[in-house]
C-alpha cells in the first residue's frame, strides 16, 4: 500500500459567523505543533472563506504550515444569471484551495444527482482547485445489502474523467453516520475503502493508488485514532467535530 498523506478536512455546514475565527486561530496555532506531514482543511460557510483564507495566510508567513480553507459547495457554471449561487471561480478567487461537493445533504436537500455532482466537480478543477466529491449509502440501502452497488455507481456516476491524485479527493460517507453519533466498524469501513481504492485504481490507473479517500461520519476525538488506522483510510472529513479547534485538532493527532 503506497503512503499517502493524509488530509483531515471539516465541513463547518451553515455554522459560524464573523467572531469563529478565534477558533480559526485556535486551530492555526494547534496545526503548527501537530507532527509533520498532515494537511488540514476547514470548509467555513462560504460568507467566511475570504476572511478565513486571508488570515491562514499571515499565519503562514515564513512557516510551512500546511492548512488551507475551502467551499462547501459551488454551482457548475462559471458565472450567469443563478441567484444565490456561488461559482469555484469565486471561491478560488477568495482563496479557496479545495470545494466539497456530492456532500449528502445538498444530494438530499438540493436533488443534487451524480450528473451535477460531477459537472460541479469539473467546474472545481476549471477553477484550478481540489474537488472532494462525497459518496455513500444511506441506512436502507445497507440494510438491504447494497452499500458496495451503490458507492459504486455514485463514484462511476460523480467521478469526471481525468481525475489524478492531486485533484480528487473522495469522502465516504455513510449517510446514516452523519451527525447521528453512529459510526460502522472499523471492518465496515475496511471494506468499502478497499473497494473505493480497487474502483480508483482500475479507473484512473496508477493515480487511483494514491488519491485520497476519507471517512466522515461522526468523527470525534474518541474514535479518530481507529477509524484512520483503517487501511485506505487517508484521513477524515469532519461535521461536528470541526467546530471546536480543540476536537479538530484531537482528531489530526489520531492520524
Ligand atoms: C459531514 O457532514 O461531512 C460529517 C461527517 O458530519 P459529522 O461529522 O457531524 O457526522
Amino acid at each position: 500500500v503506497p503512503a499517502v498523506r493524509p488530509l483531515i478536512a471539516g465541513n463547518w455546514k451553515m455554522n459560524g459567523l464573523k467572531d469563529s475565527v478565534a477558533e480559526l486561530d485556535a486551530m492555526l496555532k494547534g496545526a503548527a505543533e501537530l507532527p509533520q506531514g498532515i494537511d488540514l482543511l476547514v470548509c467555513p460557510p462560504a460568507t467566511l472563506v475570504a476572511s478565513f483564507a486571508a488570515r491562514v495566510a499571515e499565519a503562514q508567513a515564513g512557516k510551512a504550515l500546511p492548512f488551507s480553507i475551502g467551499g462547501q459547495d459551488c454551482h457548475a457554471n462559471a458565472s450567469g444569471a443563478h441567484t444565490g449561487d456561488i461559482a469555484a471561480e469565486m471561491l478560488a478567487d477568495a482563496g479557496a484551495a479545495a470545494i466539497i461537493v456530492g456532500h449528502s445533504e445538498r444530494r438530499a436537500d438540493h436533488a443534487e444527482n451524480d450528473a451535477i455532482v460531477r459537472a460541479k466537480a469539473q467546474a472545481v478543477w476549471r477553477a484550478g482547485l481540489v474537488a472532494i466529491v462525497c459518496v455513500g449509502e444511506t441506512q436502507g440501502e445497507r440494510d438491504a445489502g447494497h452499500t458496495l452497488d451503490v458507492v459504486a455507481g455514485m463514484l462511476a456516476g460523480s467521478l469526471p474523467d481525468g481525475a489524478t491524485a492531486a485533484n480528487l479527493v473522495v469522502a465516504y460517507e455513510p449517510v446514516w453516520a452523519i451527525g447521528t453519533g453512529r459510526t460502522p466498524t472499523a471492518a465496515d469501513v475496511e471494506e468499502v475503502h478497499g473497494f473505493i481504492r480497487k474502483t480508483l485504481s482500475d479507473r484512473f490507473g496508477a493515480a487511483g493508488e494514491t488519491m485520497r479517500i476519507l471517512y466522515g461520519g461522526s468523527v470525534k476525538p474518541s474514535n479518530a485514532r481507529e477509524l484512520l488506522a483503517v487501511p485506505h483510510v487517508n484521513g477524515a472529513l469532519i461535521g461536528g467535530a470541526s467546530l471546536k479547534a480543540s476536537d479538530f485538532l484531537a482528531i489530526a493527532a489520531g492520524c
